[in-house]
């Protein structure tokens, strides 16, 4: 099979090789991969930002149809179209596992960056981290959505699972990106108020999160002054920066109310200069939310199931396998909000 590795430090280190088909063993599933999402955590192990262990085949955000069973399986059998946490190869017995935050073992381990991922033509995933897709997802192409429910649980951990939203809520979610996109369909599954913040540049995502129910969008500092404090003299009850990027979450500091809850997704990858007294003044909770747990992906794919939220708007590009450069450099022109590339090229 092809498949995209990893094997080297640099740009020079990424290739389509030709690999042997992976051998599930007790408890994993083979499973043909339809699609893989193209996360900016592949781009950063690209560019060797983050640590990988090398050769390894990238992806971790897929959908695919299971071939093989090995073992103990549970119900999944042959035909299940399956999607998986990515950190499914952690140690499974400290504390954090044990109740499902693998993500934050110390034995971490995910495919596409420690064990073979997804950019393949098939990948190997142990039952237990995996779950079925929605069957009302009949065809290929509403089950190429599902490749985007790895980003989704992210938020959904986020928004569900490390902050209290209340019904009215005043929110702001600063970027309007992807993870922007889907946390404003989660705060407002959530009943909140969603102030949605971006640039002038940003008029075609901001649109589109009105569509998908963003309360209001603005495009600079003043607007979301305004838009913050005419729906709340208090302030933002929560503000949700999406950005990693420092005046993003000045500004958020700027309108939250006293003891009001920060939720950090964005990732900042590297030291910020930041004035950490904001958090003080107004006895801010500041929470980090990183990756996905075991029952977030559970609360993700009821939504999904229930149609509570809308990914097909994000797939903005498809390659083959083949073209895996076109694909990078499409991410890297942040033309696109997610590329996936196919490896049967089906599409
Ligand atoms: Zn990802
Ligand atoms: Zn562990």
């Amino acid at each position: 099979m092809k498949g995209l590795v990893k094997f080297a430090l640099g740009m020079e280190g990424v290739g389509l090789k030709e690999m042997p088909e992976p051998t599930p063993k007790n408890g994993e599933l083979k499973v043909k991969v339809l699609a893989a999402g193209i996360c900016n955590s592949d781009i950063h192990a690209i560019h060797d930002e983050r640590s990988v262990t090398m050769p390894v085949i990238m992806g971790h955000e897929y959908v695919g149809e299971v071939v093989e069973c090995c073992g103990d399986v549970g119900d999944f059998k042959v035909g299940d179209w399956v999607v998986s946490l990515p950190a499914c190869y952690s140690c499974d017995e400290c504390y954090l596992c044990k109740e499902g935050l693998v993500t934050l073992c110390k034995e971490r381990k995910s495919i596409g960056s420690h064990r073979d991922g997804a950019m393949a033509n098939y990948v190997v995933v142990p039952a237990k981290y995996s779950f079925k897709i929605s069957d009302k997802a009949k065809t290929l192409e509403e089950k190429i959505n599902y490749a985007l429910s790895e980003p989704l649980a992210c938020m959904v951990r986020g928004v569900y699972e490390k902050i209290e939203v209340k019904p009215g809520d005043t929110v702001v979610v600063s970027g309007p990106g992807i993870m922007g996109q889907l946390a404003v369909q989660l705060f407002k599954e959530r009943g909140a108020y969603v102030i949605l913040s971006g640039l002038p540049a940003d008029a075609e995502k901001l649109a589109l999160a009105k569509e998908l129910g963003a309360d209001c969008c603005v495009t600079n500092f003043d607007e979301l002054v305004k838009a913050v404090y005419a729906n709340n003299p208090k302030g933002a009850d929560i503000t949700c920066d999406c950005t990693g990027v420092t005046p993003a979450l000045e500004n958020c500091m700027k309108v939250i109310r006293p003891m009001g809850t920060h939720l950090q997704i964005g990732l900042f990858g590297g030291k910020v200069p930041f004035r950490l007294d904001y958090f003080f003044d107004r006895e801010v909770n500041y929470i980090p939310s990183n990756s996905s747990s075991v029952s977030s992906w559970s609360i993700t794919l009821k939504l999904l199931d229930e149609g509570k939220v809308k990914l097909a708007p994000f797939i903005s590009k498809r390659f083959a396998l083949d073209d895996w450069q076109k694909g990078i450099e499409s991410v890297l022109s942040k033309e696109a909000y997610k590329v996936i590339l196919l490896p049967d090229n089906k599409f």
